[in-house]
Formats: C-alpha cells, sequence, structure tokens
C-alpha cells in the first residue's frame, strides 16, 4: 500500500522506526522530515532533538521503547498528511502495534492523537478533539485486539515554534509519563 503512494515515488527512504521493537512503550509521530528521508530514521532531526531530551528527562533510551510514525515516507516540503496518504500507510502502523503490543503509546501531535482517537477509522479524524485541548490526558484505547494506554503529547516539533508557551506544559507532561510508565 506505501508503493502505491505518490509518497513513495518522491521520497528517498521509507522510515519505519528506531528503538526497541520488543519494548512495552511505542511513541508515534506524523511523518519523516528532510534528516528522517535522508538517513532513514525517524526523529533524527531537530524535532528529534526534542524527543530526546524528553526521553532523557523521564529516564528512558533507546532500548525502552520503539518510535515510529504515522506516514512512511516524507511528504513533500512537509506538508500535512492527506486522509487517502493516513489510510494508504497506516496499516503498516497497525502491524507494528500488532507485532509489538505495547502497554503505553505516547501520540506526538494531532495526527497521530486523532489516529488512535479514531480507533484508526481515518474518515472520523476530523471530528476528534485537538492537542492542546487532551494533552496530558491518559486513556484506555483498543485497536485490532491490542489494548493500551494512549497518552497524547504536543509534538516536539511545536515546542520548537512555541517554546515559552509549551514548555511549562511539555514538562508537566512528562511527569505525568513518569508515573505511568513506572507502572508499564
Ligand atoms: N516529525 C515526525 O513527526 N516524525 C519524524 O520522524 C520527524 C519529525
Amino acid at each position: 500500500m506505501v508503493k502505491e503512494t505518490e509518497l513513495f515515488n518522491d521520497c528517498i527512504n521509507i522510515v519505519v522506526g528506531k528503538g526497541n521493537e520488543n519494548a512495552d512503550i511505542l511513541f508515534v509521530g506524523e511523518a519523516p522530515g528532510r534528516k528522517e528521508d535522508e538517513q532513514g530514521i525517524p526523529f533524527c532531526g531537530a524535532a528529534g532533538k526534542n524527543l530526546d531530551k524528553l526521553l532523557l528527562s523521564v529516564g528512558l533510551s533507546l532500548d525502552d521503547i520503539y518510535v515510529a510514525n504515522i506516514l512512511k515516507c516524507r511528504p513533500p516540503e512537509n506538508r500535512d498528511p492527506r486522509p487517502d496518504e493516513i489510510k494508504a500507510h497506516t496499516p503498516w502502523l497497525l502491524k507494528q502495534i500488532k507485532d509489538m503490543k505495547p502497554k503505553v503509546v505516547c501520540s506526538l501531535g494531532n495526527y497521530a492523537t486523532k489516529f488512535f482517537l479514531s480507533l484508526g477509522d481515518v474518515d472520523l479524524m476530523k471530528k476528534q478533539p485537538g492537542i492542546t485541548e487532551i494533552h496530558g490526558k491518559a486513556r484506555d484505547v483498543e485497536i485490532d485486539g491490542v489494548k493500551f494506554n494512549l497518552i497524547p503529547l504536543f509534538h516536539p516539533a511545536a515546542i520548537i515554534y512555541n517554546r515559552t508557551k509549551l514548555t511549562p506544559l511539555w514538562e508537566e507532561d512528562m511527569e505525568k509519563i513518569k508515573k505511568i510508565i513506572s507502572g508499564a
């Protein structure tokens, strides 16, 4: 399905994921950016630096988590993912979730959060609340028979653009994550 999308023809690498596929915690972002496309590794650019800080602050390393994206290929000019692209690319993510069976999924930003709140039904994504409203509010979710605790978080790139406003909220969410993962 991924290989049938225009995005595949335009990208350099398919970006599948990084970290420990047997971990209990999965982080899901939106789509690869330029650096990720060049290197074939998720979150290896500027947004990745913020994600690394987050992980460090809650005492996690790539041994403890796996990181993937909604889209596996970079959209041109980093434009927003389109519904048809999300539909074509997320069966791969759902397969990753079925194989991994994570206990906790941290959704990074609006697209990943809305995808999980819609239980994978892309047509319902528009109706979901935005990340500003529900960041840090964990909830139980079941998709394709896999149950996990969903923790919606701001996207690490959003912190770059809105540091003053979002950093304190992001830090509060980190404290919540720490509590949840200590029980995961
Ligand atoms: N932003 C994302 O959502 N994912 C990446 O892999 C990099 C930047």
